[in-house]
């Protein structure tokens, strides 16, 4: 299949017609007919372009719970979008089909490429995507699946769109992304759903090939106080590689230091998977003591994920202590929080967008 390319945003054309890529803090520098290391951003003839502009692997009207945002519009549903590639490689990415897949296999000069299509994917233009979550009842759309960074052309132009049609919008990534695109795309960008996986460069390394956690945590920074997103920050806590108090304790003051108490941390579970399938499946005792240094940290909002029926998965006040937000799964059960957005029991003001 021949699909057109769409000129990147955020590179330098080089002397010797070489590019270099500034999206992510891979920085990668791109010889002609190359791609960089998420091998979705191809060098033709000294320009970079996206070769997956409007192409959706997987689109699904989800529950927002499911991204997991807890507490960022609770109860509605998010039409939700990924393609492929990544520009990290966890060795225990669930949607390794779509984000280790690498789709420049070929190209021609000029400015078409030749992809070889993976099966599954759909050609999706940004305006259609207002349409397409207005007619699945959606309040929003979130860009996730895959790492959105990558696919930052079309997010951007996407994003612009809903904004414009008061849907709301949400990244659920990985955070390693460089600070200019994210702050051209921020004004666009409600919520921002960041991993962090660990709290050391080794364990980083090992989970997901990149050398640094730092870009990571610089992001999620200008997210929450440059930019005033929403954010909420996940952990799938692998047993031996990142269970440990000190990266825990680190993740969690974090969060509580230069994030703020507000923003939710979710502690999931682990299931042995690809590269990591010889490790134990996270023991509930782990996430429950991860549970435990997150409060002690001072965070308001510290949520268990992958445990289903666990009572922590509910919002509770972080005053009184009595229950705020019931989940069963991804859906909502009781809901004791007024419309000034307190707590019906003792008026203490709740943390939910
Ligand atoms: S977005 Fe892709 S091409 Fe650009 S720097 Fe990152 S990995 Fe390299």
């Amino acid at each position: 299949m021949q699909t057109e390319a769409h000129e990147a945003m955020f590179y330098d054309k080089l002397k010797d017609g070489s590019v270099k890529c500034r999206l992510c803090p891979w920085n990668c520098v791109i010889d002609d007919g190359r791609a960089g290391y998420c091998g979705v951003r191809q060098n033709v003839d000294g320009t970079l372009y996206s070769v997956i502009y409007g192409k959706a692997t997987s689109v699904a009207a989800d529950p927002i719970e499911k991204k997991p945002l807890y507490n960022f519009r609770p109860g509605t549903r998010v039409l939700s979008l990924g393609t492929y590639g990544c520009n990290m490689r966890c060795g225990h990415c669930q949607n390794w089909q779509i984000s280790h897949v690498i789709p420049v296999k070929d190209f021609t000069s000029g400015k078409t490429f030749k992809v070889v299509e993976p099966p599954r994917s759909e050609e999706i233009p940004p305006e259609k995507l207002v349409t397409l979550a207005i007619e699945n009842d959606c309040a929003g759309i979130a860009w996730t699946y895959n790492e959105p960074t990558i696919w930052f052309e079309y997010a951007y132009d996407g994003a612009k769109l809903a904004k414009q049609n008061d849907l709301y919008t949400v990244f659920v990534t990985n955070g390693y992304i460089n600070l200019e695109p994210l702050a051209a795309i921020a004004p666009y960008l409600d919520a921002y759903r960041v991993d962090i996986k660990a709290f050391n460069d080794d364990a980083y390394k090992l989970l997901c090939k990149v050398r640094s956690m730092q870009p990571v945590l610089d992001a999620a920074k200008a997210a929450k106080h440059k930019h005033n997103m929403h954010v909420e920050v996940v952990t799938l806590i692998i047993p031996t590689l990142n269970d440990d108090d000190k990266q825990l304790t680190g993740i969690a003051n974090f969060i509580k230091n230069e994030l703020g108490a507000d923003v939710p941390w979710h502690v999931t579970r682990f299931v042995p998977y690809l590269e990591f399938k010889n490790y134990e499946v996270t023991p509930v005792e782990t996430l429950e003591r991860a549970v435990e240094i997150g409060y002690k940290a001072g965070l308001k909002y510290v949520y268990i994920g992958n445990v289903a029926g666990h009572p922590a998965e509910h919002t509770y006040c972080p005053k009184c202590k009595k229950g705020l937000i019931e989940r069963h799964g991804f859906s909502i059960g009781a809901f004791n929080i007024d419309e000034a957005n307190q707590c019906i029991f003792c008026g203490e003001k709740i943390d939910i967008t």
